[in-house]
């Protein structure tokens, strides 16, 4: 049988149009939200994806500030651009595009933005309150992972999710999200031995290793909800996940596809971590 198919661009776009709707209804009560986004130097992707951000924001309704610096900004005047964000009331988001030129430190950057504008969710305070569980804006995607796995019907709690990665971006947060759900997480890497036999008993596969098409249905166990995080670029232009989709289609229960996965999701959490943001600031 062939496995449901999680569309995450549909449900990035309902969960949109839910933020969209909620905006409007904020701004009859005065509140707008605010996300600025930082980008130094003139890397072309880091421009398209903040490009991406700015024409989102809009669609959402929301305030929008696009900082946009030379090359040859120092930290210190980095430093200097996220401390007048912090204060600033209309801003209740704050991102810093990644990477940043070689001469400053991302550290110092992302731990001087206030925690409860840190909407990419990335700063050591965001990581230790998502570790023990204390209200905090959560990186958005692996926030995006459970609404995915949310949307699609599926309750963690008591399954065996296995996550294959351990970057501080994806596989660590994720995994901490799936025990927060109550799911029994095992967590694989590049030094696990036997995963193929690890993997496959797992209720919930999460796979984010940068590595096309690594994981084939031999991981896969039959009815398994798959979450396939990577996004690969192939030689003939194409992309393609850490997941062989079309060999792992009729083992898997559900799987999402590369792209219009994960992807679309990462930027609807973004949105949906500076409401709640805005919101918290406002009391509601
Ligand atoms: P990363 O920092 O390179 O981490 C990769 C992880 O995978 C590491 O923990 C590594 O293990 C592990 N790994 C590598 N090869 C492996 C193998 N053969 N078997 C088992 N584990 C292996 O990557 P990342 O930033 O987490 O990103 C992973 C993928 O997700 C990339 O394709 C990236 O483009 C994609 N991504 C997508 C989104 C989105 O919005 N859709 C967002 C972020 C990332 P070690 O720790 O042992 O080295």
């Amino acid at each position: 049988m062939s496995a449901k198919v999680i569309e995450g661009k549909r449900i990035a776009q309902e969960i949109r149009e839910e933020i969209r709707q909620e905006t409007e209804r904020l701004k009859e009560r005065g509140i707008v939200p605010g996300l600025a986004v930082v980008l130094v130097g003139g890397d072309p992707a880091s421009a398209v994806y903040v490009g991406n951000k700015e024409k989102t924001c809009k669609e959402m309704g929301f305030h929008s500030e696009v900082h946009r610096l030379p090359e040859e900004t120092t930290q210190e005047q980095l430093l200097a651009v996220v401390a007048d964000l912090n204060r600033n009331d209309a801003v209740h988001g704050i991102l810093v595009q990644l990477p940043l030129p070689k001469h400053i430190a991302e550290k110092a950057v992302i731990d001087a933005i206030a925690v409860e504008k840190d909407v990419d969710g990335f700063s050591p305070q965001s990581t230790g309150n998502l570790v023990i569980g204390d209200e905090s804006l959560l990186p958005c995607t692996p926030a995006g992972i459970i609404e995915l796995i949310r949307r699609a019907g599926v309750d963690p709690a008591g399954k065996h999710a296995v996550v294959i990665g351990r970057s501080n971006i994806v596989g660590k947060p994720v995994a901490m999200l799936l025990l927060r759900e109550n799911a029994t997480v095992t967590i694989c890497h590049s030094r696990t031995e036997n995963m193929e036999a690890i993997a496959s008993q797992a209720d919930i596969l999460v796979v984010a290793i940068g590595k096309p098409k690594a994981i084939g249905r031999r991981y896969v166990k039959p009815g398994a909800i798959v979450i396939d995080v990577g996004v690969n670029r192939l030689e003939s232009g194409k992309l393609a996940g850490d997941v062989d989709y079309d060999e792992c289609l009729d083992v898997a229960g559900a799987i999402t596809p590369v792209p219009g996965g994960v992807g679309p999701m990462t930027i609807a959490m973004l949105m949906q971590n500076t409401l709640k943001a805005a919101k918290r600031k406002a009391g509601v």
